[in-house]
């Protein structure tokens, strides 16, 4: 079985949100976990079908498998709480970097993150593998406590 590229996931969700796509994790807990049309939640984000499924592609990918991609999106929106974007998009429809204040075409937004806002992309995947460390502690004392409560 293919393993878990975690801190590539994380990368990548982080990557996404800050430049601007905050909504991929909501998207994808819709169409992938619930199994909620691709049309409609296309619609509802408005994204297109196409970048839908190339997200969930991107995803499950990562995570090695359909099963675990199904696991880990709901985990990925627990630990990326908190992210915020830096480009965002503005009322005209336009992507704009609230830090330089300019216009970013949105196909540049997480290329534009990458190179001026390394830091801050660093800073929130850093946050985000804490928080998962956390979950995983938490995980594996639960599990410790049905050991112990069954022996
Ligand atoms: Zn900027």
């Amino acid at each position: 079985m293919k393993q878990t590229d975690i801190k590539s996931l994380v990368n990548y969700v982080a990557l996404k949100i800050l430049g601007g796509s905050d909504y991929l994790l909501e998207a994808l807990e819709e169409y992938l976990v619930k199994g909620e049309g691709p049309a409609t939640v296309a619609y509802k984000y408005n994204i297109s079908k196409h970048q839908l499924r190339g997200y969930a592609q991107r995803i499950i990918e990562k995570s090695g498998s359909e099963g675990k991609a199904k696991k880990l999106v709901p985990i990925l929106k627990a630990i990326s709480e908190g992210v915020k974007p830096i480009v965002r998009k503005s009322n005209d429809g336009s992507y704009e970097c609230s830090i330089c204040n300019i216009i970013v075409a949105k196909e540049d937004s997480e290329e534009h993150i990458r190179k001026y806002h390394k830091e801050i992309l660093n800073e929130n995947i850093n946050m985000m593998m804490q928080k998962l460390e956390k979950i995983k502690q938490e995980i594996q004392q639960n599990r410790a406590v049905i050991f112990t409560s069954a022996s």
